[in-house]
This record gives C-alpha cells, sequence and structure tokens, in this order.
C-alpha cells in the first residue's frame, strides 16, 4: 500500500491516524521554528478530547520574522519575478504533492476540527489539489492591454504581483480556504503569510512544507499559527503587508477593516459570515429538494459559510416536506469522525458545541425543536450536535437572523414569490441563496431578486474553481476562485511611453 492509498474501514482509518506526527511550530523562511517565546497552544481533537499536539503560538515578534521573509523573498525575485513557466512547473508540483499526501493532509483536518476524513479526502484534499493546477495553468493567460491614447503615445498597463499578501483564515475548511488564498496569491508571484484559525492549524503548516518541496523559493511561504487577538492582530496591523486577505466572521472582518485604517491603509478583502435563505416552491422536484435541503444544512456539521440554515418552504407542501426533513435527519446520527459509515462528524470544541446549543435553547421559548436539538457523544466522549430542525420561529428570531455555523435549520413558510424574495433578502447578509422550482420563467426572476453572491437553482451551495465566491452585504466584498481572485492579487501598472 502507498501512503496514499485510501483507507477503507474505521480500523484503517484509526491506524493511519495513529501514525501522525504532526508539524507543530512556525514556518518561516522555508523551516520550522519554535515561537521566539516558547508559548504553544494545544490542538485537541473534538471527536476524542484528545491532545493531537502542541503547536507554537506564534507573537508580534514572530510574525514580524515572517513578513521580513516574505519582503525579502519578495524583493530578491526569485518568485515575483520569476518566468511564468518556473511558477506554473512548481504549483503544477505542488498540485501532485497534495494529492500525493491526501490521507495524511485529510487526516490533518478531520483530527484538527472534526470533520468526516471521508469527505475530506473525497473532497476537500482534491479540490485543493485541483485550484493548484487551476492557477498555475492559468497564469499565463492573462494579458496586458494597450490603452488607446493620442498618437505619438503608447501606454502600457500591466498586472503586477502586489507584493506581501497577508492571509488569515477559518477552521471549517482548514486546507481548502488557505488554498483558496494562497494558490492565487502565489500564481501571481506574490510572497504570503498565512495565519490559519488556531482551531485547526495543522494542515496549513504541512501545506508549506510541500510547498518548499515543491520548489517554491523559502520565504515565499509563511505559516504563522497563532491566536487572532495576537498573531492574526499583528498580521492585519502590520506595516508591511501589503494586502490582508480574510475568511471569517463579520465581526473579525470588521476589525481588520479598523487595523488597515491603523497601520498602513493595506488593502483588505474580505469573506465574513452569512444566513443564506434556500427556497422551495410547490412546483419542484421535492424529492431532490429535501434530499439537498439537508446536505445544505448540516454537510460539515453546519460549519459551511454558505451553510443554507434558513429553509423557506411555500405554505401548501411545508406539513409534507417538514414530516420528511425530520424523519431523516433523525436517521443523520453523529459518528466517529474516521468512520466511514458517519454522516455527521464532530463540532469543532466545547466552546463552539456551547454557542450551537445556546441557540438552540432560547428558540426553545418561541418555536418547536422538530427533530435534535441536544449535545451528543460518540462512544462516550466527544463534542457533537445533533442535526436540527426548529419550525414556529418569527422573522426577527436571534435564530433566522443570527449565524449559528452549526446543524440547525429554522423553517418557515411563505404564500408567493413576493413574499419569499423579501423573506430571503430579510439579512444583514448576502452570501448565497438556494431557490427550488421548474418554473423557469420563476426560477430567473427570483435568482434576479436575491441580494447574494452566489443563487443556487434547483441545488445548493453550487460553487467551482472557475466561479468567484464572495459575498454582498455584510457577507463581505471579497471574491475567492476563478480567474477573478487571479486578477485581484495583481495591482494595474501604466507605463506611458512618449514616442
Ligand atoms: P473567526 O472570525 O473567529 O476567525 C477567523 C480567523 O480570524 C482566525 O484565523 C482567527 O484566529 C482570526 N481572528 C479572530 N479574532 C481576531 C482578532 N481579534 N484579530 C485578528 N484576527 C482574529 O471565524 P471562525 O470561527 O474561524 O470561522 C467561522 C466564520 O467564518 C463564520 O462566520 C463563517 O461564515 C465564516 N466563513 C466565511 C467564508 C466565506 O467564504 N465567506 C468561508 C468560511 C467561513
Amino acid at each position: 500500500m502507498t501512503t496514499n492509498a485510501a483507507p477503507t474501514t474505521l480500523a484503517d482509518w484509526t491506524e493511519r491516524a495513529a501514525a501522525i506526527r504532526p508539524r507543530n511550530e512556525i514556518y518561516v523562511d522555508g523551516g520550522f521554528r519554535p515561537a521566539e517565546s516558547g508559548e504553544t497552544f494545544d490542538s485537541v481533537n473534538p471527536a476524542t478530547g484528545e491532545v493531537l499536539t502542541s503547536v507554537a503560538s506564534a507573537q508580534s515578534v514572530d510574525v514580524d520574522a515572517a513578513v521580513a521573509s516574505a519582503r525579502a523573498s519578495f524583493e530578491a525575485g526569485d518568485w515575483s519575478r520569476s518566468s511564468a513557466g518556473d511558477r506554473r512547473r512548481v504549483l503544477l508540483r505542488l498540485a501532485d504533492l497534495v494529492n500525493e499526501n491526501a490521507v495524511e493532509l485529510a487526516l490533518l483536518d478531520s483530527l484538527d476540527m472534526g470533520k468526516l476524513v471521508g469527505e475530506a479526502y473525497t473532497v476537500d484534499v482534491p479540490s485543493a489539489a485541483a485550484l493548484f493546477a487551476y492557477y498555475g495553468e492559468a497564469l499565463d493567460k492573462i494579458n496586458g492591454e494597450i490603452a488607446p491614447t493620442e498618437p505619438g503615445n503608447l501606454a502600457l498597463v500591466t498586472r503586477e504581483p502586489l507584493g506581501v499578501v497577508g492571509a488569515v483564515t477559518p477552521w471549517n475548511f482548514p486546507l481548502d480556504l488557505a488554498v483558496w488564498k494562497v494558490a492565487p496569491a502565489l500564481a501571481a508571484g506574490n510572497s504570503v503569510v498565512l495565519k490559519p484559525s488556531e482551531r485547526a492549524p495543522l494542515s496549513s503548516l504541512r501545506l508549506a512544507e510541500l510547498a518548499t518541496e515543491a520548489g517554491l523559493p523559502p520565504g515565499v511561504l509563511n505559516v504563522v499559527p497563532g491566536h487572532g487577538d495576537t498573531a492574526g492582530a499583528a498580521l492585519g496591523l502590520h506595516q508591511d503587508v501589503d494586502v490582508l486577505a480574510f475568511t471569517g466572521s463579520t465581526a473579525t472582518g470588521k476589525r481588520f477593516l479598523r487595523y488597515a485604517a491603523d497601520s498602513n491603509l493595506k488593502q483588505v478583502w474580505l469573506e465574513c459570515g452569512g444566513k443564506s435563505p434556500n427556497i422551495v416552491f410547490a412546483d419542484a422536484d421535492l424529492d431532490q429538494a429535501v434530499e439537498m435541503a439537508l446536505f445544505g444544512a448540516f454537510y460539515n456539521q453546519g460549519a459551511v459559510c454558505s451553510s443554507n440554515s434558513r429553509l423557506l418552504l411555500q405554505a401548501s407542501i411545508a406539513d409534507g416536506v417538514v414530516g420528511e426533513l425530520v424523519e431523516r435527519a433523525a436517521a443523520m446520527r453523529p459518528g466517529n469522525p474516521l468512520d466511514p459509515a458517519a454522516t455527521q462528524g464532530a463540532i469543532v470544541d466545547e466552546a463552539h458545541t456551547s454557542h450551537v446549543l445556546g441557540f438552540v435553547d432560547r428558540a426553545r421559548t418561541e418555536g418547536q425543536v422538530r427533530v435534535g436539538g441536544q449535545r451528543d457523544t460518540v462512544d462516550g466522549r466527544g463534542c457533537f450536535f445533533e442535526p436540527t430542525v426548529i419550525t414556529g420561529l418569527s422573522p426577527s428570531a436571534e435564530l433566522v437572523t443570527d449565524e449559528v455555523f452549526g446543524p440547525v435549520l429554522a423553517v418557515r413558510t411563505f404564500t408567493d414569490d413576493d413574499e419569499a424574495i423579501r423573506a430571503a433578502n430579510d439579512s444583514v447578509y448576502g452570501l448565497a441563496a438556494s431557490v427550488w422550482t421548474n418554473d423557469l420563467r420563476r426560477a430567473h426572476n427570483v435568482a434576479g431578486a436575491l441580494r447574494a453572491g452566489t443563487v443556487s437553482v434547483n441545488t445548493v451551495d453550487a460553487l467551482s474553481a472557475q466561479t468567484p465566491f464572495g459575498g454582498f452585504k455584510q457577507s463581505g466584498f471579497g471574491r475567492d476562485l476563478s480567474l477573478h481572485a487571479l486578477e485581484k492579487y495583481t495591482g494595474l501598472k501604466t507605463t506611458w511611453i512618449k514616442l
């Protein structure tokens, strides 16, 4: 068996997990080092409560070192001024290395934050590899321009790397969301300092090591594990970071805007929270709609920024659909994240499990918990939560307006298209929305009226490497994925020649 052959049973995965030796230091200048202060924090497996490793906790002095290394590599030009062919070769090699190390990378994310290892292995890791390949192939297909100036002038408009990119990422798809930023930033020739979530830093550390193995020059990708209010703030406030690309909660996103204003006016791109509506009309394929409503709400234990956590059902079908949802959600009991048969994994940690339970308990005064609603354990331990469906809440109920980021679905009803659109748009967020109908005209009209960065019609959470992903309103204004993201990591430069 090669190191990458997929384990197929719980026993296989458990054996492979036992052999994992997570990297746990700061990655600067192409090598690992402890934090200057010697401080560490524990990485805990939420499915078991066991400490996986103690991770170096980067403080501002460590962030300074990482930014200095990134700046030096950028100025040296080994990457920033290398040929497109050279950059392409490294990114394609990195794509291969991610695939070759798929078992380890999938396990690191699963053990670190509780997601199902099977999903990490079949979805997250191949997607990360494919994104390096996508941007590796795309980087020499973006052209410059010659502007139509007056005769006797030649104005060239070129795209240049921006410099040092700080990337700050959340815990729900640790590998993928890091790669959504790192891959286009590197493809465009930037140097990067990545600060992964303190709740799931392990796959990012391994990724940096693989990048060096793929041929990325030292200093071009640095990783500073650490807490938000220390390492994250230090990166956000840094005077020598040109761009801060952030994915995380809206509250933290607002902090990064302030950090930029209080430091060097670095560009800030925000990918923040959501409370995405899923509208089901009576004329839809209801079997499909129910299946995907469950997926949209409970995939990754509901820890999905674009989770379809508000289900809006046309009143005439509501009772039947809710009955179906309840029956099927009841069968989705959490299991060991390493068990290929499990359909729900663990919740990232104790604090977040209590946060989810708090939302459900407060909703009980007004709404009806139709299924789930309780913490759970697997083999008598760990942080788990039952897939939960709640009905009867008013539009202003906290569980209808606020992001829970857990497996909790709030169901409401509507009578006609206008009411559905009003209810769907009644949110401070605007990340994603879904519409289920077999009426093409209705699909177009409703999709057009929804204030969301992505509208999925007759599916949920549609996304791909080729399409931009990001939000409206307080879901932020960044765009990850697609050629638009690659262009975003470049700055336009005009070179004007008087002939
Ligand atoms: P979070 O905002 O708590 O943390 C995100 C990152 O910011 C982490 O690396 C964290 O250490 C850092 N951070 C936290 N406080 C900070 C501070 N005071 N200063 C500087 N940095 C700080 O979010 P989370 O709990 O990790 O992730 C969940 C959130 O992410 C949800 O709101 C979810 O919707 C959002 N999210 C958005 C997208 C998207 O593409 N729009 C994708 C995934 C997750």
